[in-house]
């Protein structure tokens, strides 16, 4: 097994326990739900649940995928609970949150891939906070345009689907995705009017020209936000750390992406696509009017 590398400081963060981030805490467990923030180990939970945002996770904790960078159970996974957007609506509502992210695990085992409860979801968030900003990362449905014109027709403020990695490595990191498929959902979301989002993750084995490669490919489906972070690895049987990426390196990845047009483009080490940013909100509120 390969040794561990060494974190530098730029990845060093202390996780802060202040008033609010308990609160937040206890809501999650409170309300069973899931979180990425939790499921993956996010160094960034502190600051987030500090502000009372937290990336809320449906249709289980089990993913019919098995991504070997994600923390994420890979199992059959056991039948979805109808509860669960009335339980999220509550949540966003005991939170006092302005905003919420939501995602969900991968379910190849269900008809609809599991549109109908993220639609539903989004409806019952929004019916219970009407002007709180919905932003959904979504799976790749397999391809389905059904599932997400289903989502679509929700209205999320923003329509978010990761990359993840390079196309060179996505039947080795990634299996069960599909590279064309994952940026014709983003070409999609641009067609269909929405506000379209995207993750990559640099450290991975990929090399500075893959990763240039993939930020056009992003910035010509027409997405509007790109986030770009250091891979972390979750544990020792998931896919190693080929390097800890310098930030210099996120800056020029930066310039790229917003060189070939991307609006939005954060790219540092400790960014994780649903982290929030002041410049993300501010483009997303001038988008749907709302300043
Ligand atoms: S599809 Fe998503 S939740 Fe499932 S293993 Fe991959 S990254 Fe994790």
């Amino acid at each position: 097994m390969a040794k561990q590398r060494t974190k530098p400081d730029w990845l060093k963060v202390r996780i802060g326990h202040g008033p609010r981030y308990v609160r937040t805490a206890a809501l999650v467990k409170d309300l069973h739900l899931h979180t990425v923030c939790e499921e993956a180990q996010c160094p960034n939970q502190g600051a987030c649940w500090e502000h009372g945002r937290a990336t809320v996770m449906i249709l289980g904790d089990a993913c019919t995928r098995g991504c070997r960078f994600c923390a994420v159970r890979s199992e059959q996974p056991a039948a979805c609970d109808a509860d669960e957007p009335r339980r999220v609506a509550d949540a966003a509502a005991r939170m006092g949150l302005q905003d919420i992210v939501v995602t969900s695990v991968t379910r190849d085992d269900l008809p609809d891939g599991g549109a109908g409860l993220w639609a539903e979801t989004i409806r019952c968030v929004r019916s219970r906070v009407p002007d709180i900003a919905i932003e959904t990362l979504i799976p790749d449905f397999g391809g389905s345009e059904l599932a997400l014109e289903q989502v679509a027709q929700a209205d999320p403020a923003v329509f978010g689907h990761n990359m993840e990695t390079v196309a060179g490595f996505y039947s080795r990191v990634r299996p069960g995705a599909d590279y064309e498929r994952s940026l014709g959902i983003l070409a999609w979301g641009r067609r269909r009017g929405l506000i379209v989002k995207t993750g990559v993750m640099a450290g991975l084995g990929e090399t500075f020209g893959e990763m240039a490669a993939l930020i056009g490919a992003i910035a010509q489906t027409g997405c509007d936000i790109l986030y770009i972070g250091q891979y972390l690895q979750p544990s020792r049987s998931h896919w190693p750390v080929a390097r800890y990426v310098e930030p210099a390196e996120f800056d020029r990845y930066r310039d790229i992406g917003r060189r070939g047009g991307i609006k939005v483009v954060v790219s540092a080490p400790l960014v994780r696509s649903s982290y929030y940013t002041e410049e993300q909100a501010a483009y997303v509120a001038g988008k749907r009017g709302k300043v």
